[in-house]
């Protein structure tokens, strides 16, 4: 789908005063395919793999975007992490949130964070429970290096709408509490291809749309 018709059809499901943001996600897409996209205003992107993205990053940084990861971040990549994103998706652990910090590089901008909640409580996913959630956001704001921006998930891809729905408002949920303590936090990021016009029904801020904008993926 053009750039053009996908930005469209968000603020057409978006509250008047407020459209969702869109995150164009590039994994495994080539540096000229992002360019192209850059070229008609597409600022952010969103990377899954660490190395992948590091090489992109580098090669595309005249054009000055907004990187997002949005994968799942090992311990030992926090360090080039926090120096290539400008937000990362992914802190469900305590761990992160220190090794993030720590590597921050002093004369960048904090670090925009989310964290990543399990929302289904699936088995094979990362994100933290939504019962830790709480004590994250409390440890990532006493980090001067770390912004706390809100909430991201993956919700369980349900066949059936209404399952879907639910876990959108569970996020909801979690996110207007987080909002109500922390005034920096604005972003609560769900919805891709299949199912954003549902979660922005349901209170997103931020959509991640890779297939529906660039095509399939070509194959790793
Ligand atoms: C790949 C990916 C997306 C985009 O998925 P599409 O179905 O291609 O839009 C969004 N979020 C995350 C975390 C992803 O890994």
């Amino acid at each position: 789908m053009p750039l053009a018709a996908l930005v469209r059809e968000i603020s057409e499901h978006s509250p008047a005063s407020r459209p969702a943001r869109l995150l164009a996600v590039s994994k495994l897409q080539p540096a000229p395919a992002i360019a192209a996209l850059a070229a008609q205003g597409q600022q952010a992107f969103g990377e899954n793999y660490v190395q992948e993205a590091a090489a992109k990053v580098a090669t595309l940084a005249p054009l000055g975007l907004e990187w997002h990861l949005i994968g799942h971040l090992q311990s030992n990549k926090a360090d080039i992490a926090a120096r290539i994103f400008d937000w990362v998706q992914t802190v469900d652990r305590l761990k992160l949130v220190g090794a993030l910090a720590r590597h921050r590089p002093a004369g960048l901008a904090p670090l925009n964070v989310l964290i990543q909640v399990n929302i289904d409580d699936e088995d094979s996913k990362h994100g933290c429970h939504p019962e830790e959630v709480a004590a994250l956001a409390a440890a990532i704001v006493l980090e001067p290096a770390l912004c706390l921006r809100g909430l991201m998930a993956i919700p369980a891809p349900h066949p059936e709408q209404a399952r879907r729905r639910t876990a959108f408002a569970r996020m909801r949920a979690l996110f207007d509490t987080l909002a109500s303590q922390y005034p920096q936090v604005d972003t609560l990021s769900m919805g891709m291809s299949g199912d954003f016009p549902l979660a922005i029904a349901e209170g997103a801020t931020m959509v991640r749309v890779g297939t529906a904008l660039f095509g399939q993926r070509p194959s790793p």
